[in-house]
Formats: C-alpha cells, sequence, structure tokens
C-alpha cells in the first residue's frame, strides 16, 4: 500500500514534470469538516493552460500510433495501482471533499472500475467495410481519436469523475488537459502519481489546478482541442458551449439534475425508504443524481414519510473520517446558506418539517438530515437543484399524474420509479423525460452503463460500451478498385 503523504502533490502536473504556476500563484486547500488548511497547490492560469494544451499536442501522435493493446495494458496497471492505494485515495478524498470514509472508498473503487472497463474498451474499437454503391468501390469506416481534449470536472466526486472521462480518451488515443475543482485537486493529482507509476507518457495527461475562466477560456479557445467534456452546473455547461461554437469542438455535457423519485403505493415500502436514503442522503444530498422530489402516492404519503424520516433522524453526522459517520459536511458555508434559505422558503409556503431543518450541533458546515412534507411545485426547491441534504416530499393521486409532475422540470438526468407492478414501472420509465431510471433501485452508476442526461441536465455519455464514442471521430475511406 502507498504511504498516504506520498500520493499529497502540491504542484500541477504538465508534460511529464510536476511544476508550480507561472506567476507562482498557489490556493489553500481546506478539508470542510473543520475548515483547516489541509496544503496550497499550485494555482495555474491561462499562461499555464496553454503550454499543458502544448504538451497534449505533442503527445498525441506517438500515444494514438500506439497498439490499443498498450494503451489498454496502461490503463490496466493504473486501475490495478489504484486499488492497491484505496485506503490512503479515500482518506485524501473525504479530507479534500467531506464524504464519509465507506464513501469515499467506494468512489475509489469506482475510479478503479472507469479505468479496467476502457482498458477492455480500447480494444474494442472496431471499424466497418460497408457494402459500396458500386463494384469497383470499398467504403471503409474508421474510428480514430478526435485529439486533444479538455476535461473539466466538479468537487462532488474529484476521483471517479476525473476517471470517468480520463479513461474512455485515453483508451480511444487522446490525450488531455484537465481541470480539476478548485476545492478538490489532490484526488486528481494523486491519480496522476499512479499514473505516472504505471507507465504514463509525458503529456498525454496533463492536470492543472488553478482559476476556472481563464483555463476554461485557453481550453474552449485552442483550435488544438478537439473536444471539451464537462461535469458542473447547467449555467457554466451553457457558457462553454456557446463559447465552444468558434472552434466547432465537440462538446460532452453533463450538467445539473432535478431528480423525481416516485412512489407508488403498490411498492414495497420498506426498500423505497432504503432507495430514497440512499439516493438522496449519499454525498450529504450533494450529487447531480439524488432524489430531489419525492413524489409519493396519497394512499402511503403519511406512512412513508413518517419511515423516511425516522431513517433519516437516525443517520450518522460525523466528519467523514470518524468511525461510522453515515453523512459529512456540506462542501462550504454558500451550500449551507443555499440549503438554509431553500427550507425557510418551503416552510414560508407551507411545507412541514418532519425531521431535521437547520444547521447541526456540530457547527461548521453539518447540516441534519431533512424531510419536509406537504411540499408543492411553488417553493423554489422544485425547481433548483437542492445540493443538500434535504428530502422534500410532494403528494401525487394518480399514475398519470406522477409523471407530468416528475416531467415538470427543465432537467432530465436521473428519475427513479419505486412500483411492485412491473408494467406499470416500465410504462413509467418509458415515459420519463430523462437519462436514466432506477427500477425499485436508488443508486444506480456503474461503469457498465451510459451515464448522462437530455435536456438542460445536457447531453453524451460516460461508461459502458457507448462511453468511448464521445472520444471517437468516424472516418470513411471511399476506395476505387479500378484505379491505379
Ligand atoms: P459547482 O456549482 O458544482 O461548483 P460549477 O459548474 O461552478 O459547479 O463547477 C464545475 C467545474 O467547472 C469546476 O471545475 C469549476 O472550476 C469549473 N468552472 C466554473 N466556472 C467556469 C468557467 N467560467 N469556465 C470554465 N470552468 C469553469
Amino acid at each position: 500500500m502507498t504511504p498516504p503523504d506520498t500520493l499529497i502533490r502540491r504542484q500541477a502536473f504538465v508534460g511529464g514534470l510536476w511544476c508550480d504556476a507561472l506567476d507562482g500563484r498557489r490556493l489553500a486547500i481546506t478539508d470542510p469538516a473543520d475548515g483547516s488548511e489541509i496544503c496550497e497547490v499550485a494555482h495555474l492560469s491561462r499562461e499555464d493552460a496553454k503550454r499543458a494544451i502544448g504538451c497534449a499536442a505533442e503527445a498525441l501522435p506517438a500515444w494514438r500510433a500506439r497498439p490499443a493493446a498498450e494503451r489498454a495494458a496502461f490503463l490496466r496497471r493504473w486501475a490495478d495501482l489504484v486499488l492497491e492505494s484505496i485506503e490512503p485515495l479515500a482518506k485524501l478524498l473525504t479530507r479534500e471533499q467531506g464524504k464519509p470514509l465507506a464513501e469515499a472508498r467506494a468512489e475509489i473503487a469506482q475510479a478503479a472500475a472507469f479505468l479496467g472497463w476502457f482498458a477492455e474498451e480500447a480494444r474494442r474499437v472496431y471499424g466497418d467495410l460497408i457494402p459500396a454503391p458500386r463494384a469497383d468501390r470499398r467504403t471503409l469506416v474508421l474510428k480514430q481519436p478526435v485529439g486533444v481534449v479538455a476535461a473539466i470536472t466538479p468537487w462532488n466526486f474529484p476521483a471517479a469523475m476525473v476517471a470517468r472521462k480520463v479513461a474512455p480518451a485515453l483508451a480511444a488515443g487522446c490525450t488531455l488537459v484537465l481541470k480539476p475543482a478548485p476545492q478538490t485537486p489532490l484526488s486528481a493529482l494523486a491519480l496522476a502519481v499512479l499514473a505516472e507509476a504505471a507507465g504514463l507518457p509525458p503529456g498525454v495527461l496533463n492536470i492543472i489546478p488553478g482559476e476556472a475562466e481563464p483555463i476554461g477560456n485557453a481550453l474552449i479557445d485552442s483550435h488544438a482541442v478537439r473536444k471539451l467534456t464537462f461535469t458542473g452546473s447547467t449555467a457554466v455547461g451553457r457558457q462553454l458551449l456557446a463559447r465552444s461554437a468558434a472552434t466547432l469542438k465537440r462538446v460532452s455535457l453533463e450538467l445539473g439534475g432535478n431528480a423525481p423519485f416516485i412512489v407508488f403505493a403498490d411498492a414495497d415500502l420498506d426498500a423505497a425508504v432504503e432507495g430514497a436514503i440512499e439516493s438522496k442522503f449519499r454525498n450529504s444530498g450533494q450529487t447531480c443524481v439524488c432524489a430531489n422530489r419525492l413524489l409519493v402516492e396519497d394512499s402511503i404519503y403519511d406512512a412513508f414519510s413518517a419511515r423516511l424520516a425516522a431513517r433519516a433522524k437516525a443517520l450518522v453526522v460525523a466528519p467523514g473520517l470518524a468511525p461510522g459517520s453515515q453523512q459529512g459536511p456540506l462542501i462550504d458555508q454558500s451550500a449551507v446558506d443555499k440549503v438554509e434559505a431553500l427550507i425557510a422558503d418551503a416552510v414560508d409556503k407551507g411545507a412541514r418539517v418532519l425531521t431535521g431543518g437547520g444547521r447541526h450541533v456540530l457547527g461548521g458546515t453539518f447540516f441534519q438530515p431533512t424531510v419536509l412534507t406537504e411540499a408543492t411545485a411553488d417553493m423554489q426547491l422544485c425547481q433548483a437543484e437542492i445540493f443538500g441534504p434535504v428530502a422534500p416530499l410532494y403528494r401525487f393521486h394518480t399514475e398519470n399524474e406522477a409523471v407530468a409532475l416528475a416531467d415538470a422540470t427543465p432537467f432530465g438526468l436521473a428519475s427513479y420509479v419505486y412500483s411492485s407492478d412491473l408494467g406499470r414501472a416500465l410504462r413509467v420509465g418509458e415515459a420519463l423525460q430523462c437519462g436514466m431510471v432506477g427500477i425499485n433501485v436508488g443508486a444506480m452508476s456503474t461503469e457498465t452503463a451510459p451515464f448522462g442526461g437530455v435536456k438542460d441536465s445536457g447531453f453524451g455519455r460516460e461508461g459502458s460500451m457507448y462511453g468511448i464514442d464521445e472520444y471517437l471521430d468516424l472516418k470513411y475511406l471511399s476506395l476505387d478498385l479500378s484505379a491505379r
């Protein structure tokens, strides 16, 4: 196992070297559990980003030309090193992000799973031979790497989001420049330490923590960068997409969600409560697929809400590294302020607090697991992505009403349906406007399935056999057999 300190890097990783920002700037990284400083990390800007793009462009021809089996072997070695270092990586992740250690371990395992999955997919990038329109012609289709990729990742999954983008890009033969979230660069840099140990050639993957907008603009404005993959808010995603028009970049956007969690009266109530706890309170409610609106059929509304409140109340709120912690702190003070304001607005408009409702006695950014009943569509938390441990319960009477309520949002990422009627579950699952539906399942992210959304939740898919297509261009060769 790797000793924890050897995985902490305070510098950026550019062209195979660990380096400071050109202007020497650094940013303090803090532990959200107590606000203490973990360390300072190089804080790069526009000129550094340009240099990193140059390194990725220079490394591209050789990486692209490697046999797929070699790229696969590298990814497999990297996955194995990540798994061997799961403990120190998970602890580092919890320190910079706050989530309970058990969740951090699961996230590191998921990061390794993405690396392993795309090691396998690297060898399955097949072309086609299409029957040609004339006897003397042949039509060959090749899949080729798009080129240099820019990746921008968020703070809620500091390791898994990195692996989910880097693994398919490297498998396809692309090189990357990745900007991690300013709150959580340490996990991305630690993954780079292990990539280096696994034999990553210089410049193939560059990690540049730093100033969001100048770096983002440099990446997007560069003609050398042929693809942008972004996970974050819809507002920022929209800006990045608009700016990408100038260079006609390929773009994948995994943006915000407003997941409905529909519980029908015929559902197994215990399973529905457990699913809701998993979907709502994982990562303190800070995931884009978290249940944001719990829609519960009228006849079981009181029973479900009482059971959910009892389960939520029993969750152990504690620093992520404390034994038994089930809910850590929120990422920062503004997250707490936002959640508080959403609850105040809901209560003002008639919601009832069944449990929680405010800051936790632990202080800092700890927040009580909260269940609200009598939520209605006019409340701000019906449209906003809550990103906190607050479960608002809405009431419905019919299947059609449930689907209409579920879809009454510009977002379309994840949805959840709990019912023991398979026909109904499939009917509703097919009808919902979103990219993913959990049917009697509260957590469904896996490297084997296509993750992504529709409408304001963006486009593009990550993971599965489809994920690598985001990093491949089709080229067709038309061949005249009679020509000399
Ligand atoms: P969140 O609210 O979850 O922090 P953001 O969309 O603000 O979501 O951030 C997601 C990622 O996008 C982070 O890495 C952040 O630094 C980056 N980011 C934010 N604003 C910009 C921008 N204008 N240009 C490029 N990247 C940005």
